[in-house]
């Protein structure tokens, strides 16, 4: 057997509260955890959907009992706003419903399909799933896959970002009481346990939600292996687009809320605003105006917009960033070491007016914007394709028209006219284009790529 190599023990410090430090944590059992998977997937694969739909009512119920304390490990662990903190948990909840539904229809056997014999289509587990969530919503954005693969039959091992360990942890003893042993595991740790998880020949089905270098160093090694589904949800740089005939108000509202919630850390966060000459200097006005609601405060607070940034690494991007940005900072932006009396890790919106048209690579994930003019439609569409991402992008205009011609060039998973590109509703499928993503989208539907679809034909009886 290959040896595993493990994550050494690490210590998580509240981010909104230096003096704060949870627990040691350690990372889990790769080994024993592939192994109980694979010695369940059978029986669960077996489990009538009635009885895998009980298990999961079960754990929404016990998710709803502990909502208000998961909140407050979120916006702890995380340093998330309190009331942020609590929509991930009400998602989290809501979500059990919607996949339910969706495995309703989508795990129905379809006959009638025609051909000389009778036939069936059917969807099949795969078989043991592991599922990679990043930090920045620690339980929502692993909960859905987790859910939508346990209801397809699949056993699922849950490795949550080690910056969210404890909150996860939480999470994981719920849903761990809900099912059958070893049909849903939380394993703790960093790079090398998902690693190890996803390239085991053990497992069927990944589910990556991170960053991109990460994701593509993942699709690098499974290159080749095609008994694994690979579904990866990457990072984005989305632009808001400012037409001249937008409510340049309700834009900046927008654009500051994009650009501020989780304190720049979504994957969706606007992180480019991209303005038509003729209105350009009167929305820079309203959009430094809307940015001062977000000021820094303490994320257990019900009042705080603004919390501190995930860790100490993303402040020094955050102000490497400062530094070598090239343009006109429109807002300068700041560190704040100390908050209501405490250490943390906060920093303050910036906002930038780009030379040329920014298509850096890379995602900035702290409350930075880029802001561009354009000299027309098309240059707005031009200065939005500049990156290789492809998440989200959303268009401010009074003309459906307009809306229209734009979002048919666009080249992003979700497209909105007048709403924030943080606006993420779980009803929906959401998922990147470009180098966003690989073609699976997540959110609402993703029980497409928990199961193998399998043509039946018989005979002679
Ligand atoms: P990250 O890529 O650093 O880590 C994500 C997860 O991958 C963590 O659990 C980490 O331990 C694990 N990991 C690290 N190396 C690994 C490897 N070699 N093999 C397998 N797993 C490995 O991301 P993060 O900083 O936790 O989260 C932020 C990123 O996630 C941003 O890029 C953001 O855009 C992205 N994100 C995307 C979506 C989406 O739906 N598209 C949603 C939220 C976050």
């Amino acid at each position: 057997m290959q040896e595993i190599e493990k994550s050494p023990a690490w210590t998580n410090l509240s981010p909104g509260d230096l003096s704060f430090s949870f627990p040691e944590c350690a990372a889990g059992d790769v080994e024993s955890a592939l192994a109980r998977a694979s010695v369940v997937a059978a029986s669960w694969a077996r489990t009538s959907l009635a009885e895998r739909i009980d298990r999961l009512r079960e754990a929404q119920r016990a998710i709803a009992a502990a909502k208000e304390a998961l909140a407050s490990w979120i916006a702890l662990e995380t340093g998330k706003p309190i009331t942020e903190a609590q929509g991930e948990v009400g998602a989290v909840i809501a979500k059990f419903e919607l996949t339910i539904e969706d495995a309703d229809s989508h795990l129905a056997e379809r006959t009638g399909l025609g051909g000389p014999h009778p036939s069936l289509v059917r969807q099949a587990p795969r078989g043991p799933a592991v599922v990679i969530g990043p930090f920045n919503f620690p339980l929502h954005l692993g909960h859905g896959a987790n859910i939508a693969h346990l209801l397809a039959g699949n056993p699922v091992i849950y490795k949550p970002s080690p910056l969210a360990a404890h909150v996860a942890a939480k999470y994981g003893r719920i849903m761990e009481a809900a099912f059958p042993g070893g049909v849903f595991q939380l394993v703790q740790g960093g790079g090398a346990e998902g690693s190890a998880l996803c390239l085991d020949p053990r497992i069927r089905a990944i589910c990556f939600t991170g960053s991109v270098p990460v994701g593509r160093e993942l699709a690098r090694k499974l290159v080749g292996d095609f008994s694994k589904d690979l579904a990866l949800e990457l990072g984005g740089s989305n632009a808001l687009i400012v037409c001249a005939d937008a409510d340049l108000d309700e834009a900046a509202r927008a654009a500051a809320e994009g650009a501020c919630l989780t304190a720049g850390q979504r994957c969706n966060a606007t992180s480019r605003v991209i303005v038509e000459r003729s209105v350009a200097t009167s929305f820079e006005k309203k959009f430094i105006e809307a940015l001062a609601v977000f000021d820094p405060g303490d994320p257990l607070l019900a009042a705080t917009k603004l919390g501190p940034v995930i860790s100490a690494v993303a402040v020094a991007r955050y102000e490497k960033l400062l530094g070598e940005m090239a343009g006109d900072w429109l807002q300068q932006g700041r560190t704040e070491p100390i908050v209501a009396g405490k250490r943390g890790y906060w920093v303050r919106p910036a906002v930038i007016l780009r030379d040329g048209d920014g298509a850096e690579d890379m995602e900035c994930f702290v409350p930075i914007v880029s802001y561009f003019i354009a000299d027309d439609l098309d240059h707005a569409v031009r200065l939005q394709s500049a990156t290789p991402f492809g998440l989200t992008a959303s268009v401010f205009t009074r003309s459906e028209e307009t809306f229209r011609r734009l979002g048919a060039e666009l080249e992003v998973g979700n497209l909105y006219a007048n709403l924030p590109t943080t606006f993420s509703p779980s009803t929906l499928p959401f998922g990147g284009w470009r180098n966003s993503g690989n073609g699976h989208p997540g959110g609402r539907g993703f029980i497409r790529y928990t199961t193998r679809e399998q043509a039946v034909q018989w005979k002679g009886f």
